[in-house]
């Protein structure tokens, strides 16, 4: 059925707007904020396919986290030591913008802290990260302007009552969020400074005309500058962007009265990860099960992974307990080669932010924000 539109509705919704942002993840939304903030007469509008964000961001774990200490050392190994510290200033620095713009309360912001698991076959990659403590310790000390960033803190496997588990590793500065409530906060905040959103509107194609035309499932739009914040849908629209899908899987168990552990968990090189929510264990991961398989645009949970993530549950996490799981999903992440977020300008229309390789609540508000100083430079 072909949608028509009023002539008030032509006027008012689909006039020429100053920008357009494709994607109301984390990223497209803080584009918009800094956009508004910068400059409060820009007409702007976002377009977002799904009847909510429909990607990432309203999939996640809702860690603030900026890295385990065995993911670090395999970031330096790979991308060198100046970059992953640069890096881990940035995640540290998205995390503050994020909880300045929003507040704490709204985000449900709680510093339990994080810690890393390791389990009994994994002695080789323990030895090595508890040898790295004092390294990396010494290395973000002037991120954080404080000592003892990670420490030993094994003597509490048994209090959490994990089984099959050699060693933990606390980090004191990390913390948790409520998704779902940090998305809400971002998209009120922004609707209030005059920003559309428009949902189940499907960006299909665009042309580089006076104005970049927008074809989408609803109608189109014209605007003189575009924002691309697809993450890892990019690529089906501008072929050209090196970003590849990945899945993440989650599941919540049901409530548990006698939860002995708060904080943020990561296992497996962050493959793996665990935290409280609401009384109940939030588990997800084990993209690395297969990485061909789990490079995937469906939103779709699959066995092998659920499979995977409930025997570490009952093996590990909370052993020797049936326990009854309430909720599974899955999302889609962006990743690349390169470490950090890709922010460009593609031509003198056209900018892209996407890619916060699988940690976008750490890094999403800074990558909006930059793509927004792109776009403002040029207006
Ligand atoms: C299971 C899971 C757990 C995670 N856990 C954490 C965590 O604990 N901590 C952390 O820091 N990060 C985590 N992440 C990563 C984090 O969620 C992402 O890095 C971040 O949300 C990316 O935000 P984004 O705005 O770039 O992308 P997205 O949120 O994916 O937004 C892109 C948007 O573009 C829309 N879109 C795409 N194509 C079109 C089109 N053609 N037309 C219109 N709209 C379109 C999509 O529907 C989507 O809403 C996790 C991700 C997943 C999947």
């Amino acid at each position: 059925m072909q949608l028509t539109f009023s002539y008030w509705e032509q006027q008012t919704f689909f006039s020429t707007y100053d920008v357009i942002i494709i994607g109301s993840g984390i990223v497209g939304l803080n584009a918009a904020l800094h956009l508004k903030i910068e400059k409060p007469s820009l007409k702007i509008a976002i377009v977002e396919r799904g009847i909510l964000p429909s990607g990432a961001s309203t999939k996640n774990a809702g860690f603030a986290c900026f890295g385990s200490v065995s993911e670090l050392m395999n970031d330096i190994k790979t991308n060198g030591e100046e970059t992953v510290y640069r890096l881990v200033e940035k995640r540290v620095l998205g995390l503050k913008t994020l909880r300045n713009h929003l507040g704490d309360q709204a985000i449900s912001y709680e510093q339990y802290g994080g810690y890393e698991l390791f389990l009994e076959d994994d002695q080789a990659i323990q030895e090595a990260s508890f040898s790295a403590i004092h390294y990396l310790n010494k290395l973000l000390k002037p991120i954080f302007g404080a000592p003892a960033i990670f420490t030993d803190s094994s003597d509490k496997i048994t209090d959490f009552g994990f089984q099959k588990t050699r060693g933990l590793i606390f980090n004191r500065f990390e913390g948790q969020i409520d998704t779902g409530k940090m998305m809400q906060a971002l998209m009120l905040k922004v609707r209030s400074l005059g920003v559309e959103i428009f949902n189940q509107c499907e960006v299909q194609a665009f042309e580089r005309e006076d104005l970049v035309s927008i074809r989408t499932s609803i109608g189109v739009f014209k605007s003189k500058k575009v924002i691309f914040a697809t993450n890892a849908f990019t690529s089906q629209l501008l072929p050209e962007a090196e970003i590849l899908p990945g899945r993440g899987q989650v599941l919540v168990t049901e409530p548990i009265p006698d939860l002995k552990f708060k904080g943020t968990f990561h296992y497996d090189e962050g493959y793996y990860y665990f935290r409280n929510i609401d009384g109940r264990i939030l588990l997800g991961g084990g993209r690395n099960l297969n990485f061909k398989a789990e490079e995937s645009f469906d939103l779709e949970i699959t066995q092998p992974v659920q499979e995977r993530l409930e025997l570490l549950l009952s093996e590990v996490i909370y052993p020797h307990k049936n326990i009854r799981i309430d909720y599974r999903w899955s999302g889609i992440m962006g990743f690349g080669e390169d470490l950090a977020p890709l922010i460009i300008k593609i031509d003198d229309s056209i900018y892209l932010a996407a890619k916060c390789n699988g940690m976008g609540v750490a890094l999403g508000s800074l990558t909006g924000k930059e793509v927004a100083e792109l776009v403002l430079n040029d207006i």
